[in-house]
């Protein structure tokens, strides 16, 4: 068998020393990394495929089928889907969950405008740009929730075209939540024929549903489909996302292939059988309680990370049931060790599971010298 030369294993070990390093300062990104798969790790020892539709068998028999559609039914069930009437898979992550939202919202609709918020991910944009749909921008406020009068006053002026609206659960800088309840609310009240909307929840829609008072975005509430990521807060070595939608809709896509003997209903072809799996192992071991206690200590973090920050003087906020901390923007060498995406005058600091009082208390460690070296350069 080849082998690796030493001076390639020495990169090699280099690398994976790095990483060690690069996690524990990964406090800008949402991606939880307490996670232990390594009871699985037998499995990569296999090409698992769950080429196309995960309820359609195929004849390519090395999958996680079965594991997928439990990780559906869990997500169908948490975002209260009709019960009879829901279908999705697991993904590549947010961005092709919200691909394929879009996608089955305009096979409804072809001729549908697209309201979109300012705040929402870039992904947004470019998937209606692969999708050729029209779209208008929508204000948000200060802290970037949807402005609702804007939303009203635009959609009003095109009560002709069906309406396609996406709603931000957990916006990528400031983790707003637009409010699914008050937009199904406006597009009624507009008497429009037919709508559509998705909520975007790949940041938080998995322990929003967790929390209480409930926040109105799912199924129940009026969406028409949801998108998670799944590396975000439940945590995945592989990026990964679920996406659930309603059944009837879904049927008007998909073909079948004779080739690999199953429904062609999802974006990509082939499609990582590990991922599925790796989000069954973590709901299977944690369970919805396991889920909901791993949200309050990350809330608590976050809840202390604020109030230390203000002690400090370091201007800084947070909406309740976030773990995003929104902050002044430190000086860029901050920002690069600590991986703080920055944007204008504000960075944020996310308490994704994983993230320990250690690290903020190091983070604010260095913020506190840096306040100090202001001051020091002021008085000189
Ligand atoms: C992360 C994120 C996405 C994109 O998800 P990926 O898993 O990175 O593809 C989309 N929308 C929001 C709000 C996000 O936070």
């Amino acid at each position: 068998m080849p082998q690796l030369q030493e001076q390639d294993r020495a990169v090699l070990h280099q690398y994976m020393d790095q990483l060690v390093e690069r996690s524990y300062s990964m406090l800008g990104y949402p991606c939880a990394r307490d996670f232990d798969y390594s009871e699985l790790y037998p499995t990569l020892r296999y090409q698992l495929n769950n080429i196309g539709d995960p309820w359609v068998p195929s004849t390519c028999a090395l999958h996680s089928r079965e594991m997928e559609q439990e990780v559906v039914d869990f997500f169908a069930r948490l975002f209260r889907a009709p019960e009879q009437n829901y279908w999705g898979y697991v993904t590549n992550g947010g961005t092709e969950g919200n691909l394929y939202a879009l996608y089955l919202a305009r096979e409804l609709y072809p001729h549908a405008m697209v309201y979109y918020s300012a705040a929402s991910h870039y992904s947004i944009q470019k998937n209606l740009h692969l999708l050729n749909m029209e779209s208008i921008v929508i204000k948000t406020d200060a802290r970037g929730e949807m402005d609702y009068t804007d939303l009203e006053h635009t959609v009003s002026q095109n009560r002709h075209r069906p309406a396609i609206v996406l709603a931000n659960i957990g916006t990528t800088m400031t983790e707003a939540r637009d409010n699914v309840a008050h937009i199904r609310s406006i597009l009624q009240s507009l008497a429009l024929r037919s709508f559509y909307i998705h909520s975007d929840a790949a940041l938080a829609g998995t322990y929003t549903a967790l929390l209480e008072p409930h926040h109105p975005f799912d199924f129940a509430d009026g969406a028409d489909s949801i998108a998670i990521s799944g590396h975000k807060f439940i945590g995945s070595p592989l990026p990964c996302g679920v996406v659930v939608v309603k059944k009837n809709y879904k049927e008007r896509i998909g073909q079948l292939v004779p080739y690999i003997g199953t429904l062609d209903t999802t974006i990509t072809g082939s499609r990582s059988g590990h991922a599925p799996l790796f989000l069954w192992y973590a709901i299977k071991k944690y369970g919805i309680e396991g889920f909901r206690e791993r949200a309050l200590h990350s809330l608590e973090l976050a809840d202390y990370t604020e109030q230390k920050l203000q002690e400090m003087g370091w201007s800084a906020w947070r909406f309740p049931q976030s773990l995003t901390v929104v902050i002044e923007k430190p000086s860029e060498e901050i920002i690069r060790k600590w991986q703080l995406a920055t944007q204008g005058n504000q960075s944020h600091i996310i308490c994704m599971p994983g993230v320990q009082r250690e690290h903020i208390n190091a983070l604010l460690t260095d913020l506190q010298r840096s306040v100090q070296q202001k001051r020091l350069t002021a008085v000189l």
